[in-house]
């Protein structure tokens, strides 16, 4: 029988210890309804998830929530929207209780004296011109003062594919201020013209990614298992999609047979109550869906179907360790 042992040496092996011992027990709350931008193809918006219920204006019923959410297990909390920077003591009220990751499109600066070590993840769709058409404003250029130098916070670089062979530029950008990016691809939920995948774009992005990677490497926070994933949808012979997705919220999980999942997932919105469908849009063709952390969570819990070989069970140790990255559960 093959076990871990068997398939790593001495130094993959101190690298799978690292992260085995993590036990990462994440889920997502919608901090507001509200955001300052309204992006073509924004998944919150798109679906109607802003809608979905009234928000929970009462501060003590954020931190009695956040205390239960404690309880239940959570260890992670993901902060989206909406602009979770339009409530801070929202924000607060998680950061004081629970490791929290905060996304934000980076227009209003996380005051540092409040939250010193928060973790911030700062949207960027592409360079200026993109920007501009996908969200109405450059805020590239704005969140890149607003953050320049800060250890705490990376660009979740959200690629169309408009960005082919433009890649680089914006990553150079953010190198040049100090901060790291990690890559993930547009879901065009809005059908907006000239921005969905074709079959060569994603197989030309995946090459563009990879040599993103190599040249940048202390500045991109990836790898090249995980390009393959995001850009083919595929694992091991298997499709991504509903069936193996496995970041749909827990108590609305009604699959049979059930998948590998995140243990105890939910994505909550922000009455506190109300919980929707999965990570991302409520609404979208899962045979659609691009969505980062979905495809990376989907190689993390199945381990075992990576103890195929040695490359296999490598290839899950770096998705992993990138995942563990992005949140601070070990450092860059
Ligand atoms: S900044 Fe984020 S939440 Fe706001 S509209 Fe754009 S994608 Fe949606
Ligand atoms: S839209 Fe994506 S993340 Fe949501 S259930 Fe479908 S595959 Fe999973």
């Amino acid at each position: 029988m093959k076990t871990v042992s068997s398939l790593l040496d001495k130094e993959w092996h101190a690298r799978y210890s690292r992260i085995s011992k993590l036990n990462i027990r994440s889920s997502i709350y919608d901090v507001t309804n509200r955001c300052n931008l309204r992006c073509k193809g924004c998944f919150f918006f798109s679906s109607g998830e802003h809608q979905a219920a009234p928000e929970e204006n009462d501060i003590s019923q954020w931190e009695a929530f956040i205390d239960k959410e404690k309880a239940r297990g959570v260890n992670l909390a993901i902060l989206i929207g909406g602009e979770p920077t339009l409530c801070l003591d929202r924000v607060e009220a998680f950061y004081r209780r629970l490791p929290t990751f905060c996304a934000t499109n980076g227009l209003i600066k996380v005051p540092r004296e409040r939250f010193p070590d928060m973790m911030v993840g700062i949207s960027v769709w592409g360079d200026e011109e993109d920007e501009k058409i996908l969200r109405g404003k450059d805020t590239f250029s704005i969140s890149r003062k607003n953050y320049a130098g800060d250890p705490y916070t990376y660009y979740l670089y959200t690629i169309t594919p408009k960005q082919i062979g433009k890649t680089e530029a914006v990553i150079r950008k953010i190198r040049d201020v100090g901060l790291k990016v990690h890559m993930q691809l547009l879901s065009n939920d809005e059908g907006v013209n000239g921005f969905s995948w074709s079959v060569q774009e994603l197989a030309d992005i995946r090459k563009e990614m990879d040599a993103m990677l190599d040249t940048y490497a202390d500045t991109v926070i990836s790898s090249k298992y995980y390009h393959e994933i995001i850009t083919s949808g595929k694992m091991m012979e298997r499709s991504f999609g509903w069936l193996e997705c496995p970041s749909v919220t827990d108590a609305l999980d009604n699959r049979q047979p059930q998948p590998k999942r995140l243990t105890n997932f939910i994505r909550w919105a922000s009455d506190l109550k109300t919980m929707h469908r999965c990570c991302t849009s409520e609404t979208r063709d899962c045979s659609t869906c691009k969505d980062g952390a979905a495809h990376m969570s989907w190689v993390m819990v199945n381990k075992r179907a990576h103890m195929r070989s040695t490359q296999d069970l490598q290839n899950w140790i770096q998705v992993y360790e990138m995942f563990a990255k992005l949140y601070q559960f070990i450092p860059w």
